[in-house]
């Protein structure tokens, strides 16, 4: 299967340079990769996307897909897993989409060990809305919403998921599409809840990419341990150097094999009527 066949007739209208198309690419191309090596078929492959420039990406990907309410992908997305476990559910969301508006699902989707993929396109800003703070907003950047710079302390999202009990964190970079597909195709092999904060440059409204690339390397190349949990938090403390790949992961029972080991609740039979199950409670 190439790429290509991903692709849908929508017109894309993200800025001309805009970041996400990187990410875009190393989608399409994880996924070719996996449908190619037999270990997915295209039509079990579930997309959910949130609100913001990010949220665009489900219209960009021919797959089942799910554009979902401002913060809310996952929601939707344990739902689909718990109810055919056969699905592969990745959702895609922003950095405002995930880490404020969205905050509570991520901790708990984390903690719980579904087996579900979280992208995150970070660009430090709410971009679709024109430059707004969110919560990795650096801190002195100038936005609408701070025009005399964020004083906010920024959060930390592999810390946030580290300590939530994320058995999969990772970090990639929207302009180093291999790294990127490669870490993708990990966290989807991944049995249990696999986490990517993508540094993205927006290049309309918060341009990183000159600043930080200088500063970027590859910690799986300097002997960084995965399993190591202190190794991988000191690694997300860096400030100096910003180091992109797998920080940390183990092996832990998933929230739907505790919950129906091996059940497919699809196919037991239909799904009975919202009106009944609503008259029960009136
Ligand atoms: Fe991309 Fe920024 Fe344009 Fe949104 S505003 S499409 S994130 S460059």
């Amino acid at each position: 299967m190439e790429m290509r066949e991903f692709d849908t007739p929508t017109k894309n209208t993200w800025c001309p340079g805009c970041n996400n198309f990187g990410i875009l690419t190393a989608v399409k191309q994880a996924l070719a990769e996996l449908v190619n090596s037999g270990e997915m078929k295209p039509e079990e492959i579930v997309i959910l996307s949130g609100v913001g420039c990010h949220g665009k990406i489900s219209d960009y990907i021919k797959v089942n897909s799910f554009y979902c309410l401002h913060g809310r992908t996952i929601p939707p997305a344990m739902g689909i897993r718990v109810a055919n476990q056969k699905l592969k559910v990745i959702a895609f969301s922003g950095d405002g989409d995930a880490y404020a508006e969205g905050i509570s699902h991520v901790i708990h989707a984390a903690r719980r060990n579904l087996d579900i993929t979280l992208v995150v396109h970070d660009n430090e800003v709410f971009a679709l809305t024109t430059s707004q703070v969110t919560p990795t907003t650096k801190k002195g950047f100038k936005t609408k919403s701070a025009p005399k710079g964020s004083f906010e302390t920024p959060l930390n999202p592999l810390h946030l998921m580290l300590s939530c009990g994320a058995t999969f964190v990772a970090r990639g970079f929207s302009g180093d599409i291999k790294h990127l597909k490669s870490i993708l195709i990990e966290a989807v092999r991944h049995r249990g809840f696999s986490f990517i904060d993508v540094i993205q440059e927006c290049v309309t409204f918060n341009p990183i990419k000159e600043k930080y690339l200088p500063k970027i390397y590859d910690l799986n190349k300097e002997g960084h341990k995965v399993t190591d949990f202190s190794a991988a938090w000191k690694r997300a403390s860096e400030i100096e150097r910003i180091p992109i790949g797998i920080f940390y992961r183990e092996e832990r029972e998933t929230y739907e094999k505790q919950l129906l080991n091996e059940r497919i609740l699809v196919e037991e039979g239909p799904v009975p009527s919202i009106k009944k199950v609503l008259q029960e409670f009136t």
